[in-house]
């Protein structure tokens, strides 16, 4: 982590480091499969099922592929043409839920057009939801039990970890509410005893509320929504959001203006995205663990 005093602010802003923090992660997974292959006599196994010719997907799926092989993990790589037919990807599921050396299963989302994103992750057997995503998963983390818990979400807590934030009647404000980001990031901090609020298109008063957060999570996707004025004086600030502007990522943070405001804030790029894949291949090992010892 590197501190940086801002001139004419007595606040020192802590600019939180998720690359070094991700690294950190991925050694400790890596440790983790040497012992499991020493214990059960092979590494654990992600496979990845990715429909279509999305861009963006392809370069996701090898980033995850290249991460796997970096710490040990084994990893298939499913690709099906766009014009799949649902019966075929739920076979294609089916048969990785039933096979014992399969311990992942991640399927690329957004799904084409003709098959319906919720209702496929939805077959995937929840020992192996390594994305967090069926509603067996995503009720577990609302009950705050033991579960695969979505990646970027459990990066947020991390990062929050690692920056020594008090979230014990601490006031922490989420703005954005979708499945895979805002809402579990509020189960995650309700069940660290944080007094959570979480905000969305339709709250009357953004800044009034963020201006209330000891610890703030901004995962809307739009670009410097959050300004230093929307930011309570040394706050925690973690910023989820990714827009790619003509000069690469753009935060929902306006970092140089909170920046001197908060006691401490998340990069984009460099902060919240590489705890995501970091957090991917926890999981990853995490369901090999716990399968098993079932
Ligand atoms: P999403 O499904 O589009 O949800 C965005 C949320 O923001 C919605 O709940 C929406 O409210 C709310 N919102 C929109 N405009 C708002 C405003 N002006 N004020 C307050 N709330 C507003 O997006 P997502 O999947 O959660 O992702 C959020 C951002 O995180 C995106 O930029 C995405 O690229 C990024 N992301 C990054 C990573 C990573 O690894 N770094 C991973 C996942 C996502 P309504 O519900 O009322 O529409």
């Amino acid at each position: 982590m590197t501190e940086t005093d801002t001139p004419n602010t007595a606040i020192t802003t802590e600019v939180i480091d998720g690359k070094a923090i991700a690294a950190a992660v991925r050694k400790q997974v890596a440790e983790r499969v040497v012992h499991f292959e020493s214990a059960r006599g092979r590494a654990p196994r992600l496979v990845t099922i990715l429909v279509g010719d999305d861009p963006a997907s392809h370069v996701y799926v090898n980033n995850k592929h290249k991460a796997c092989a970096e710490v040990g993990i084994a990893s298939e790589d499913e690709r099906l043409p766009a014009d799949t037919k649902p019966e075929l990807l739920v076979r294609l599921i089916d048969e990785l839920n039933h096979r014992d050396d399969v311990d992942g299963i991640l399927l690329q989302l957004p799904l084409p057009a003709g098959l319906d994103d919720d209702s496929m992750t939805e077959l995937i057997s929840p020992a192996k939801d390594v994305d967090g995503l069926t509603t067996a998963n995503a009720g577990r983390v609302m009950q705050g039990r033991d579960a695969l818990v979505p990646c970027t979400p459990s990066g947020v807590m991390i990062l929050l970890e690692k920056v020594g934030a008090q979230l014990t009647g601490a006031e922490a404000v989420v703005v954005g509410r979708s499945n895979l980001v805002g809402k579990p990031v509020a189960s995650l901090l309700l069940a660290q005893n944080a007094t959570v609020t979480t905000c969305h298109s339709r709250t009357r008063d953004l800044a009034e509320v963020t201006r209330r957060a000891d610890v703030l999570v901004a995962c809307v996707g739009s670009p410097k929504l959050i300004s230093g004025d929307m930011v309570k004086p040394g706050a925690i600030v973690i910023d989820v959001g990714t827009t790619r502007g003509q000069n690469g990522l753009v935060g929902d943070v306006d970092f140089d203006n909170v920046h001197g405001v908060a006691g401490a804030v998340t990069p984009v790029p460099g902060g919240v995205g590489p705890m995501t894949i970091a957090c991917l291949l926890d999981n990853t090992v995490k369901a090999a663990e716990s399968r098993a010892d079932a």
